[in-house]
């Protein structure tokens, strides 16, 4: 039998281990969005001179990228001005002069934030809720970022007729709402699952 364990061994036990996050159905409603809008966005790929403009502005030499938000080695490039905003998309695409170095980390807290508001916001994986230093240097670079050039802007909903804009939307929406169904779908199997697993 193992002994009793004190209160601050309980504690320290209980810290250590988390469950993963459960993946429903539901919790997929944003992603779906965003895929809405990400799979009509338009691509353009930078020159080589254009991508030493940008690392210029930013102080980075193309053999050592940083995530341009908290200075951790970037793993992609991330929108610096989202992409979507209240479900809809804001009319930016992805070009490099929208388009950062950043780690995986800042580029899943950020979302679809706007990058200055989430930089100084203490939400968990920010910049500032991680403690990085040098925070007020990082924003001048990114403003001069957005100083560079004006970005492409598109009114997507002006390229198509009102009909066919409202068509597509209506999809995204009936999507997200076959997967509420399926979840339910899903709770009540885990329920029965769980009961046949309390049963053995
Ligand atoms: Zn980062």
């Amino acid at each position: 039998m193992t002994a009793p364990l004190d209160i601050n061994r309980r504690k320290l036990l209980e810290a250590a281990f988390w469950m993963p996050s459960v993946q429903t159905m539901v919790s997929r409603k944003s992603s779906i969005t965003n895929a809405f809008v990400s799979a009509i966005i338009p691509t353009i790929n930078p020159s080589a001179e254009e991508i030493q403009q940008a690392l210029t502005i930013l102080g980075m030499e193309p053999t050592d990228l940083r995530c341009a938000y908290c200075g951790d080695r970037a793993t992609e490039w991330d929108h610096l001005r989202p992409l979507v905003d209240k479900r809809r998309p804001t009319g930016f695409i992805s070009e490099i002069a929208n388009l950062v170095p950043s780690c995986g980390k800042c580029n899943q807290s950020k979302g679809n934030k706007a990058w200055r508001v989430w930089m100084l916001s203490k939400a968990k994986l920010s910049p500032t809720g991680r403690g990085i230093p040098l925070i007020p240097d990082r924003i001048e670079r990114l403003e001069a970022y957005e100083q560079w050039r004006c970005p492409v802007r598109v009114a997507f909903e002006t390229v198509l007729n009102a009909e066919e804009w409202e068509a597509y939307w209506k999809t995204c929406e009936e999507v997200i709402s076959q997967l509420r169904t399926c979840q339910e779908v899903a709770d009540a199997i885990r329920a029965r699952i769980i009961q046949r697993i309390r049963q053995t």
